[in-house]
């Protein structure tokens, strides 16, 4: 029996956010300092929140930002927009994954998102989801991406008393950052094609599997055998 560990991005992999962090983004952006569209030029797919967040204060020239204030009052807008309609979109074969219980392996479940965790912890919520990841790396604080990974497989080694395997830890995303993590740690790659890559992009990449959607719940199992 293997004990594997599986670190998930958010947005495009477990749920199609709708667009709603970048909404609620702006929103906040708006309320905190009267500029609309603040983050129309700033790139968000796969980069932390700490990082755009701070794209748009430099793109406004605002030098003296409260980023705690500002995640505040994201936060706050995420939770309300969220309230008001169906953004959330749980993706094809997302919760047959989460619940499947094997008598092969031993599966456990981490974050590894951009999102700070305060956000990631509401956008999941809508679906329930919390409840299978206790412990991630967040988009908090600026740090390179593949260190987020880190912290989560970090954390699931504390939690879990187990020291994983490289081969026995991989990486699931939608975009070719997540692939670069993945790569940079050692550690394996799932891509899959349900966020803003096409599977043609991401193959560029080289990631170690690569599928359409995680519909496939068999084709889906097929990588840990
Ligand atoms: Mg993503």
């Amino acid at each position: 029996m293997k004990e594997i560990l599986i670190v998930w991005d958010i947005d495009g992999t477990l749920i199609n956010s709708g667009g709603c962090g970048r909404d609620a983004m702006e929103k906040a952006f708006y309320k905190l300092f009267g500029l609309e569209k603040a983050f129309e030029n700033v790139n968000m797919a796969g980069r932390l929140d700490a990082m755009i967040v701070e794209d748009a204060f430099l793109n406004h020239t605002i030098m003296d930002a409260d980023k705690k204030l500002f995640f505040d009052t994201y936060c706050e807008t995420l939770k309300g927009i969220l309230e008001g309609k169906d953004y959330i979109e749980i993706l094809p074969g997302v919760k047959n994954i989460l619940e499947h219980s094997s008598k092969e392996h031993n599966f456990f479940h981490a974050l590894g998102t951009g999102n700070i965790e305060r956000g990631a912890r509401i956008k999941l919520e809508v679906h329930d989801l919390n409840q299978h990841f206790q412990v991630g790396g967040f988009g908090d604080d600026k740090v390179e991406r593949w260190e987020i990974i880190q912290r989560a497989i970090h954390l699931a080694e504390v939690v879990h008393g187990i020291k994983y395997m490289k081969e026995n830890i991989y990486v699931i995303g939608d975009t070719k950052l997540d692939i670069e993590c993945a790569k940079i740690l050692g550690i394996k790659s799932i891509a899959v094609a349900t966020g803003s890559y096409s599977a043609e992009k991401l193959a560029e990449y080289a990631p170690d599997y690569l599928l359409e959607s995680l519909e496939d719940q068999t084709e889906f199992l097929k990588i840990f055998n």
